[in-house]
């Protein structure tokens, strides 16, 4: 099977940020409002084919998601109006917290609107729900992945099919375990997933045009987002902790 290995795409801000739908095209296997970069969709068939042999039947919980949708996650988790956990997955109160305490936590789950990784359409978060206990809600925590979680298995095949593809695949950009705890990064999430040749025009698109020119400061400025000036004033620091380029900064490939 031949998979598309550079990607030729014109990446403007509008498409790093989320803002628009253009480089993106259903998926015909997924549910229908699952949007992707179509160079995935002979590798995301190859991975759900694989699985399926092994009883999987994987699904896309997210694929692209627009700004205007991570600014209503983020803007209902800010006032408090949706669950924001700590480090345990655990609910935490809100607003007695000062107000950089709480942009953190939420964005150790939650990316800020315009730096989600599901704004490319080069990011996918998986399951299996036929392995879920009968009238089991997925949330999709860390605990579940576990090898006594209730997807446990299949992230354990999952780890050994990505460890047996090649290199120009699928990878996953969370996986840093030590973020739910002691670095307070972005947290480990075993089921994103990123399509590499893609995700690498994306990234250093990000890297050279969004942040090293003030686009994304521009861009952000004039969104109705809640906790505005405490974001802008921190951004540097959210860029370094928070939004996670590791394909841009390998500079030789
Ligand atoms: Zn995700």
């Amino acid at each position: 099977m031949v998979f598309m290995n550079k990607a030729k795409i014109n990446v403007t801000p509008d498409m790093l940020f989320g803002a628009t739908e253009v480089h993106l095209s259903p998926i015909s296997f997924c549910q229908e409002n699952v949007l992707l970069n179509s160079s995935l969709e002979q590798p995301l068939q190859a991975l759900f084919k694989a699985g399926k042999e092994q009883g999987f039947e994987i699904r896309v919980a997210s694929g692209f998601r627009s700004a205007k949708r991570q600014l209503h996650i983020w803007n209902k988790k800010a006032r408090g109006e949706r669950p924001v956990l700590d480090q345990n997955e655990v609910p935490m109160s809100c607003p007695e917290l000062p107000e950089w305490s709480w942009v953190e936590a939420i964005l150790r789950w939650s990316a800020l609107p315009g730096t989600s990784r599901h704004h490319w359409g080069t990011d996918v978060d998986i399951y299996a729900p036929n392995v879920l206990p009968k009238g089991y809600t997925l949330q999709l925590t860390y605990e579940e992945t576990q090898p006594s979680g209730v997807m446990g298995e299949f992230y354990l095949w999952l780890d050994e099919w990505l460890s047996a593809q090649a290199e120009d695949g699928f990878f996953r950009p969370f996986m840093n375990v030590n973020n739910n705890k002691d670095n307070f990064g972005v947290a480990c999430e075993p089921w994103h997933l990123s399509y590499k040749p893609v995700a690498r025009v994306f990234e250093r698109a990000w890297d050279e045009q969004a942040r090293s020119n003030h686009k994304f400061k521009g861009w952000l400025l004039e969104q109705d987002i809640e906790l505005k000036s405490v974001i802008i004033e921190n951004l540097d620091q959210i860029f370094a902790r928070f939004v996670h380029l590791p394909l841009a900064s390998k500079k030789s490939e």
